[in-house]
């Protein structure tokens, strides 16, 4: 789920659109900021996760290794006995920009959400969705 190694891959990942406006789309991303912005994927996908940031903790629990390129990974559990809440690791060396750990939440959140999808066109179209939902979430009222 981590492999962005693919071009194609690469490129659906990078078209995909964060609804922030853009002078806030290059803005650092802070562990507050990072921790309320998942919580809002968590709820346009109704489906909740945690959020870890400490990368070797994942790699302990998750029994695999993190490597330094990934910028994003999702853990559920061993088959037989899956995580009631599954796991989400965010490498804040890679996703440094607001823009960047839209679409690093994005993708991870449409794998729960969508497993069976993989990296399939149609993967990214529910990434964007969930974008696009969080952005009318955070929509200031008229
Ligand atoms: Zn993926």
């Amino acid at each position: 789920m981590a492999d962005r190694a693919h071009p194609v891959t690469e490129q659906r990942h990078a078209e995909l659109r964060s609804p922030l406006p853009e002078d806030e789309r290059n803005l650092p991303v802070d562990v507050h900021w990072l921790r309320r912005r998942a919580k809002q994927f968590a709820s346009v996908s109704q489906r909740d996760f945690h959020l870890v940031l400490d990368l070797a903790a994942y790699a302990s629990i998750s029994g695999m290794p993190f490597l330094s390129h990934y910028a994003a990974q999702v853990y559920l559990g061993p088959k037989s006995a899956r995580l009631k809440v599954p796991l989400m690791a965010v490498n804040l060396q890679l996703v440094t920009t607001r823009e960047e750990a839209d679409r690093a939440l994005a993708h991870e959140t449409m794998h729960l959400v969508v497993p069976s999808y993989g990296h399939k066109a149609a993967a990214f179209a529910r990434a964007q969705l969930l974008l696009d939902q969080v952005g009318q979430l955070t929509a200031s009222p008229a």
